[in-house]
């Protein structure tokens, strides 16, 4: 087969606390990549400041083999950031991410490379596994659905950042120069050829999951402002239709005053009504100052992430 000069890979392999993970993981992946014939590989840890033994074991990894490279963060920045620092560092023809954990399947990656060396561009994984814990599941679902209707992107459900992108993608992807990218909302958007491959997770192998809810919530509410603008248009529609309530209830109390003889004035609606726009202006300017944030946050250009260590070679 012309390989069409697609014979050197990256891999990329965010890590927080996996010191349980990356020493098998390390083995399978030699495994796996051995019959593709590659005359280049690099494997990138990124250690997204672990306080296990990780780094240590990723640093002895690399003593024994000069195809692993690491970068290592001065703290704790986030998976997609941990993500991010190892497509920014990934030097070859194809750029291939997966978990730490053993979920992603190695032995997949032949038939994603097989995939890309055939002319796909991007070769994504979906999920199919209904063996998953009933909350990751439900969440997982509740998320895409929820995305998929503020925004104008349509993300597949089950598709985690299990892929293998060319060279030419991960380059079109980091163009984008907004703080906290939203990796796997950004990828449909880019364009070229792109194909998924179906894959059922493996337990987890060792270690607990680094996915706290409140950092499910955070990374859902991060997806949804990144891809749409939507959320910020919900204040008007809410204006417009409690506006339209006041005007109908405004005319009876009118009516009222004018014709009726109540003793009592309405209490009770009054603070109904002064709870419920409370509450709803509370929310709209939630959502206003998350909007405000990223825009706060992109006009100090901050750093993404900050590297303490690492033998990698470009920046
Ligand atoms: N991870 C990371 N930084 C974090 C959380 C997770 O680099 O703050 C890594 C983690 O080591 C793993 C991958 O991201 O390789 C996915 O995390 P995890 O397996 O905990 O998520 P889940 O599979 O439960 O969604
Ligand atoms: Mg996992």
């Amino acid at each position: 087969m012309d390989l069409l000069g697609k014979n050197t890979l990256s891999v990329v392999i965010p890590t927080f606390n996996e010191e349980g993970n990356i020493a098998l993981l390390y083995s399978k992946l030699m495994e796996a990549l051995a019959p593709l014939e590659l005359t280049a590989l690099e494997l990138i840890f990124v250690d997204d400041g672990s306080h296990d033994d990780s780094l240590k074991i990723i640093k002895r990894l690399a003593k024994n083999d000069k195809q692993v490279k690491y970068i290592s963060f001065s703290r704790n920045f986030g998976h997609q950031l941990a993500l991010k620092a190892g497509l920014d560092h990934a030097i070859f023809h194809g750029v291939v991410s997966l978990d730490a954990d053993l979920q992603h399947p190695v032995e997949l990656i032949p038939e994603m490379v097989k995939k890309w060396r055939s002319g796909t561009d991007v070769v994504y994984s979906k999920r199919i596994d209904e063996s998953l814990p009933w909350f990751k599941r439900t969440s997982s679902k509740l998320f895409y659905r929820i995305v998929n209707s503020l925004s104008q992107i349509k993300l597949e459900d089950g598709v985690a950042d299990f892929r293998l992108l060319d060279q030419k993608v991960v380059q079109a992807l980091l163009k984008h120069k907004e703080t906290n990218l939203f990796i796997r909302g950004i990828i449909p958007s880019l364009g070229f050829k792109q194909e998924a491959i179906e894959y059922t997770p493996n337990k987890r192998f060792a270690g607990e999951t680094k996915y706290s809810f409140s950092k499910m919530l955070r990374f859902a509410l991060t997806g949804i402002t990144s891809l749409s603008a939507k959320p910020l248009y919900f204040s008007i529609y809410f204006g417009v239709f409690f506006a339209f309530l006041a005007f109908i209830y405004s005319l009876y109390a009118i009516y009222v005053f004018t014709f009726g003889n109540e003793a009592v004035p309405g209490w009770t609606s009054i603070i109904a009504s002064i709870l419920l726009i409370g509450g709803i202006q509370l929310i709209m300017i939630g959502i206003i100052g998350i909007y405000l944030g990223k825009v706060f946050a992109q006009s100090k250009g901050r750093p993404n992430y900050i590297i303490a260590d690492k033998n990698t070679i470009n920046d």
